[in-house]
């Protein structure tokens, strides 16, 4: 049980408690979410993260479907893949096998398809911090397993970090979508995200989906430079967990990946909602 002293806990029990008379809508769907059902006599319970009840009785259940199907992929860059393919020990799939992809490993929740690409479109064109929250609770446990599997002999301390928004687009949006669920991985890893997200944009990309992957890699290459403090950070922390909504080319995730090992880090793990596999 935790203990309430601190003001933070006081305006989330306050918020909680203002669930029972206005529950929020479905993160996703916009949906009715289950009513908190308060335990009599331990008003405490309220205080704890929701998990679930930012969702809709329909994403949950759909969610909860969904991780059942997380052995069948790559382990370097999260793509499904046949059932002797998958697990811990796949080196590479046949989209990776030939890829140098900047970073060491992928994880995700699944692929991009039903209540994952409905969670991301949520997350990205309507600014539910909620919903980030309830991603990032599912992605840990597999943060932490790919992390535990991949530095078994040399475990070092994590960071978490993102991939930036260009500054226009982040006036423009008001958040960041991939800053909003890596501040939230943070707080369920427990650890210190690089100050300011460990990156910045240095100009607009233009969209990747329908570009060759030469064309991809030219247009991000250069595009994402360290922070500041971020050296500083990383010669202490040099494991990274670097964060966005979608995997689909990595041309992104692979430039910022670069950009966080030029400035120290020794391990870079991609940690995504969805995995995209539209192109070949
Ligand atoms: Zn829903
Ligand atoms: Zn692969």
């Amino acid at each position: 049980m935790r203990p309430m002293t601190s003001g933070a806990s006081i305006v989330d029990l306050g918020k909680r408690c203002g669930r029972l008379v206005w529950p929020p809508a479905c993160g996703v769907c916009g949906g009715a979410t289950p009513a908190i059902e308060p335990t009599p006599g331990e008003l405490v319970s309220l205080v704890a993260p929701g998990g679930d009840a930012e969702l809709c009785e329909r994403c949950a259940h759909a969610l909860a479907l969904g991780a059942d199907d997380v052995v069948d992929v790559c382990s370097r860059c999260a793509s499904p893949v046949g059932r002797f393919l998958g697990g811990p020990r796949c080196r590479r799939c046949g989209w990776c096998r030939h890829r140098r992809l900047g970073f060491a490993r992928a994880v995700a929740l699944g692929p991009y398809e039903g209540i994952l690409a409905e969670a991301v479109i949520a997350l990205k064109y309507r600014n539910r911090h909620a919903l980030a929250r309830s991603m990032a609770a599912r992605l840990a446990p597999r943060v932490r397993s790919a992390l535990s599997s991949s530095l078994p002999r040399r475990p070092a301390p994590v960071a978490v970090a993102w991939v930036p928004a260009h500054w226009t687009r982040r006036v423009a949006r008001g958040y960041n979508q991939a800053e909003m669920l890596g501040s939230a991985l943070a707080k369920a890893l427990d650890v210190t995200p690089l100050p300011g997200g460990g990156l910045a944009r240095r100009r607009r990309t233009p969209a990747l989906l329908h570009l060759g992957a030469d064309d991809r890699l030219a247009a991000v290459r250069g595009a994402f430079t360290p922070r500041r403090r971020a050296r500083a950070a990383l010669a202490e922390r040099p494991v990274v967990v670097l964060v966005d909504d979608v995997l689909t080319s990595g041309a992104t995730l692979g430039a910022c990946a670069r950009a966080l090992r030029d400035a120290g880090a020794r391990r870079v793990l991609a940690a995504v909602i969805a995995r995209r596999t539209t192109e070949p």
